[in-house]
């Protein structure tokens, strides 16, 4: 899981580009006119949107509660395999070295098929396109998340444009062998002393996307092609000389994926664990 840079393109020329690619249609023609007409408001709004991005307090968002029509029109400005919508995500999900990153950060498990709205579609459909408001995600994620995205003031997912992730280890996972088969209990822990309130919220987004869950199902994905890494390098290398260049390479993917990316958290602890040792000599 890492952060990604948010758009620097203005949120508002956003919108106004996706009403204008819009056709005025004989089936439909109050549609393009009605979008046209609440632009000036949707302006005022999206200042006041970034504003409260820009402080990092989004939770304290008031929805402008557009209905019918206008809600209706306002949601059909998105769609995910839209020109605008496509640009948009090749943007953020290019890193600053040209690599494209096309797996779900809120998870790191699928890759992106869809764009979670930070502030829900639903409740904030005056944000339906807004950039800053639009988070590459996978489904999976996205279904998971629903509506309840805030509760006593606090939000319950991480906005990994905002949320600065810390470089202070916070998952790790228990290791059990047990007849041939390896038992694993992620869980995430404070003991390297990350903000409190950051913990909170970190500890509240793995819960609710079931993340501890979904790394132990797809586990074989890293424990497998570890094996047989390591198993032609036995000829050549002592143990003492696999490990440490394990921990070498296992850390130069935290240091691109994320300092507790979960499949280097998880090559770490299986690279310290005599059960997993032995099973290379099977
Ligand atoms: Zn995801």
């Amino acid at each position: 899981m890492r952060n990604l840079n948010s758009t620097k393109r203005n949120g508002f020329d956003f919108h106004k580009d996706i009403v204008n690619s819009k056709k005025i249609t004989k089936n439909n023609p109050g549609y393009k006119p009605r979008l046209v007409s609440i632009e000036n408001e949707i302006k005022g709004l999206y200042d006041i949107y970034e504003k409260n991005f820009n402080g990092n307090v989004l939770e304290n968002s008031t929805p402008k509660g557009y209905v019918d029509t206008n809600k209706t029109d306002l949601l059909s400005l998105y769609s995910y395999k839209s020109k605008q919508i496509q640009a948009l995500k090749t943007e953020i999900t290019t890193t600053e070295t040209n690599r494209i990153i096309n797996t779900c950060q809120n998870c790191t498990l699928s890759e992106i098929n869809s764009f979670d709205h930070v502030l829900p579609k639903d409740e904030y459909s005056e944000f339906v396109v807004n950039p800053l408001n639009l988070f590459p995600s996978c489904t999976i994620c996205n279904s998971f998340k629903g509506k309840f995205w805030h509760e006593n003031g606090k939000r319950k997912y991480l906005n990994l444009y905002l949320d600065k992730l810390p470089d202070k280890q916070y998952l790790f996972v228990d290791i059990d062998y047990d007849k041939e088969t390896f038992g694993l209990k992620f869980y995430l822990e404070n003991r390297y002393g990350i903000d409190a309130n950051l913990f909170i919220l970190i500890e509240s987004h793995y819960n609710k996307l079931h993340l501890l869950q979904r790394f132990s199902d797809n586990a074989d994905r890293v424990i497998t092609p570890l094996q047989n890494k390591i198993k032609p390098h036995l000829k050549l290398l002592s143990i003492d000389q696999i490990k440490d260049l394990t921990i070498e390479s296992s850390n130069l993917n935290r240091s691109v994926f994320g300092f507790n990316y979960w499949e280097s958290i998880l090559e770490l602890s299986l690279i310290d664990n005599n059960d997993f040792i032995n099973t290379l000599y099977l």
